[in-house]
């Protein structure tokens, strides 16, 4: 196989840069070795945000592009990215005061160039955020929220329908260079074992917290990566139902904390610790989780929130440029990073709100390699999805110009808001190799359904039969990695 470009990473920052790359007539091949948006890309925070927090370090840069692009997604992809209003609480004596807030949300708002900046006093607080004792009132304003894994696998789907060829279980063995140490090719490990070469022109690498994994096997002279962990709690709605998101400080260090309403579910995020060994998957530890639960026992006094409402939790690792300094780890820098060295760029960090800016410079940089490679285009992210009648927004933001055909394979919902159609399109066009492939990225049933859908699973058996030729024995041998794997990553503790 000869492509232009090579891509090594399949979460969004891979995703990206394969949909950029296929609309400037680029022809790529791009590898993941676990699953699509395995990695943080499905775990993050699912704000698409212009992070006010990033306003405080001072990262004004950052918080332009991201509030631009977020604005754009909610442009091209209504149902899957979607307004959420928040509402910061203050407390008298607690930071940021109310005026610092405002003056903050005044310049967020200039940046985006509209306005969502407003104040609710405590007495209309108690209508807003029943339950919330905001003494001081709260700061409002708007920011957006999405399924990121679901996002990524769209990017993915628009990037393969101009072209790009995109694998899962994909692993890179080796680059392979020419005398003079320029990239020429790869020998990759499909899913079936076999090992292929390949030839291109140069090769990206948007492997996240793995850069360093990644920098080791291919001799990329890259700086160090400070991995740091951000765990959540999904807890059902109606023990904390409420309609818009809630942010506050937390009593004992002052952080931020949030908690929103996320596809029927109350979301609560997150901490932000040191996670060194990469080779330990991400879960939540026990004093992370108190530390959110008392953050929310803080908020909602009232709610009596503990352990047993938990329904799933989930960590993702942030790859965080190592000041070297050892500071707090919240004080760490944000930035993205972006490395060039004999064919080979690499891509690091960053924000999934911000996936086509860290695309377009991964793209430059990689320019002398790719002499093919148009210009950008815009301002559109995502291809056009026309949204036919009848058609919910769900699955036009989710399918893109495909809503039709997964809402032809079956209109039944399945849980919640989850469509039979969308189950059978996974598991006929998005490589799914594992039943948690389906339940955590496909669907994200798994983390919403009680006791990890366990009660989902005997409906599953006959399209997995069906359409994957997988039979009882297979079936249950994937529910018993499957439950596994929820109990070892996703249980509450
Ligand atoms: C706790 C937390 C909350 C966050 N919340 C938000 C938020 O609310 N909003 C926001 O905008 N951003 C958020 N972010 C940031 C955002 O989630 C990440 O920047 C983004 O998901 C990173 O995507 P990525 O593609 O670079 O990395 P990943 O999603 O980690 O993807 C890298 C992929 O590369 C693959 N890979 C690694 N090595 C190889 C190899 N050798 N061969 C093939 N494949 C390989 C991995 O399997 C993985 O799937 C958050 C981050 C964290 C940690």
């Amino acid at each position: 196989m000869k492509v232009d470009l090579l891509i090594i990473g399949g979460g969004i920052s891979g995703a990206g840069i394969a949909l950029e790359a296929a609309k400037r007539g680029v022809k790529a091949l791009l590898v993941e070795r676990e699953d699509f948006a395995w990695g943080t890309s499905s775990r993050s925070s699912k704000l698409v945000h212009g992070g006010l927090r990033y306003l405080k370090q001072g990262a004004l840069h950052l918080t332009w592009e991201s509030v631009r692009e977020r604005d754009q997604l909610l442009r091209d992809a209504p149902g899957l990215v979607e307004p959420m209003p928040f509402a910061m609480a203050h407390n008298p004596g607690a930071k940021p005061g109310r005026a610092t807030l405002q003056a903050g949300l005044m310049l967020y708002d200039l940046l985006a160039g509209r306005r969502t900046r407003g104040y609710a006093d405590a007495a209309q607080m108690q209508w807003l955020v029943p339950g919330l004792p905001a003494l001081s009132g709260a700061s409002l304003y708007e920011d957006a929220t999405t399924d990121d894994a679901r996002l990524t696998l769209r990017v993915l789907q628009e990037a393969q329908s101009l072209g790009t060829v995109v694998r899962n279980r994909t692993e890179l063995l080796a680059l392979r260079r020419d005398a003079t140490g320029q990239v020429i090719g790869a020998s990759l490990r499909g899913p079936d074992g076999f090992s292929q070469d390949i030839e291109c022109r140069c090769a990206i690498a948007a492997t996240g917290a793995y850069l360093g994994e990644l920098a080791a096997q291919t001799g990329l002279p890259a700086p160090k990566i400070r991995p740091l962990r951000g765990s959540h709690l999904l807890l059902p709605l109606w023990r904390l139902p409420l309609s818009r998101a809630v942010a506050w400080s937390h009593a004992d260090d002052g952080r931020p904390v949030f908690a929103y309403p996320w596809q029927g579910a109350l979301l609560v995020g997150t901490t932000d610790l040191d996670h060194p060994d990469l080779s330990l998957a991400p879960r939540i530890t026990a004093p992370e989780q108190d530390y959110l639960l008392r953050a929310l026992n803080q908020a909602f006094p009232q709610a009596g929130l503990s352990a047993r409402d938990i329904r799933s939790t989930w960590a993702g690792v942030r790859p965080v440029l190592d000041s070297g300094a050892g500071v707090d780890p919240s004080k760490e820098s944000r930035e993205h990073l972006v490395l060039a060295h004999q064919g080979l760029v690499a891509i690091s960090g960053g924000k999934l709100t911000t996936f086509r800016r860290m695309a377009r410079e991964a793209l430059a940089k990689a320019r002398p390699w790719l002499p093919m490679l148009g210009p950008e285009t815009g301002p559109g992210i995502l291809l056009p999805a026309a949204a036919g009648a009848g058609i919910p927004a769900r699955l036009s933001g989710r399918f893109g110009a495909r809503a039709t055909e997964v809402l032809a394979q079956g209109r039944q919902p399945l849980w919640g808001q989850t469509l039979t159609g969308e189950l059978r399109h996974s598991l006929q066009h998005e490589q799914v190799h594992h039943l948690d492939d389906l339940l955590l990225r496909r669907t994200r049933l798994g983390l919403l359904a009680s006791d990890f859908g366990r009660s989902l699973l005997p409906a599953l058996q006959p399209h997995c039969q069906q359409l994957l030729g997988w039979d009882a024995a297979r079936f249950e041998q994937e529910c018993q990695r499957y439950l596994a794997l929820m109990h070892d990553q996703h249980k509450a503790l």
